[in-house]
């Protein structure tokens, strides 16, 4: 069983308590809360799954988790060595590159096993005007001089990338964007997602949208912005994913509990 250790919430194990499988899963995605779902059901599989801690009020799982960061890779290992975890999911979200890397480094350090939990990402359609740019710099620039009204529907962090453009913007997140993040000309929505098209459209019209700023997040939750855009004829600047640096992925959360099956049969044990 886990236990529950402290005021922030993080949950430690007592493995001479139990001989179920231990696995940490990196959240902070829709993704990660269907997989946690998926190992709720199957208590053979004793999960951890830790958040970041960006968000106010996470929707939590069904599970013991854990909130805030490790302290770098090194630590991280560390960690998966003294509880002793058995495989590691990464859940996080497409754009978290840098929580990725670390859990590529944390699991060679500690020979843990690794997936890539992800959504698989938009493809463009017939209709949609895309420009594709590789980050969020190249994003500000693709705008142009020329004075637009943009939709900035990239969440909460990299706002302030915008800051300092001729630009009137509409930012939408879950939490609140800090004002001194803005860039001065914003007009901020705080919404949880999901999304319709027709309220995405209505408030493209609204707001007199002239280009949508997008990451390849991918899956369902976030996409109406886009099938908006398409319906409108509007472009949309597309911020590509960060390369992938992880050997095995998957999109589905089923895939990765046949991962995991696999590896608990094989009886994976290099913390046992
Ligand atoms: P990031 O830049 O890749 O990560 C920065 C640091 O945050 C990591 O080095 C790690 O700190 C900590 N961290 C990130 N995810 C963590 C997790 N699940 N559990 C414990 N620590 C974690 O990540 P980010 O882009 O800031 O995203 C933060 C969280 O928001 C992630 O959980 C991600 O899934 C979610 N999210 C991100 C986006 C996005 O567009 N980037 C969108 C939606 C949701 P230490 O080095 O101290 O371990």
């Amino acid at each position: 069983m886990w236990a529950l250790h402290d005021e922030l919430g993080y949950a430690f194990g007592d493995h001479s308590l139990s001989d179920s499988f231990p696995v940490l899963v990196l959240a902070g995605t829709s993704e990660a809360m269907d997989l946690a779902g998926h190992l709720t059901a199957r208590p053979h599989f004793r999960a951890l799954v830790s958040f970041a801690g960006r968000t106010a009020s996470p929707r939590l799982p069904d599970l013991p988790y854990r909130t805030g960061g490790f302290g770098g890779a090194e630590a991280l290992a560390e960690f998966l060595r003294q509880e002793k975890f058995e495989a590691v999911i990464d859940a996080t979200h497409p754009f978290a590159s840098a929580m990725t890397a670390n859990a590529v480094r944390a699991c060679g350090i500690a020979h843990v096993p690794l997936l890539r939990l992800t959504r698989a990402p938009w493809k463009r359609q017939s209709g949609d005007q895309w420009i594709k740019v590789d980050d969020l710099s190249a994003a500000a620039e693709a705008l142009g001089p020329k004075r637009k009204t943009v939709f900035l529907a990239i969440g909460r962090q990299g706002v302030s990338r915008f800051a300092g453009l001729p630009h009137r913007f509409v930012v939408r997140s879950v939490d609140p964007v800090e004002d001194s993040a803005l860039p001065d000309d914003t007009t901020w929505i705080t919404v949880r997602g999901p999304f319709t098209l027709e309220a995405d459209e209505a408030l493209m019209r609204s707001e007199a949208i002239d280009v949508v700023v997008s990451k390849n997040s991918g899956g369902d939750a976030t996409y109406s912005k886009i099938a908006a855009a398409r319906h409108l004829k509007l472009p949309v600047i597309m911020i590509r994913r960060p390369g992938p640096n992880v050997d095995g992925e998957v999109h589905e959360a089923d895939a990765a509990i046949d991962w995991l099956e696999a590896l608990r049969a094989r009886g994976h044990g290099a913390s046992s």
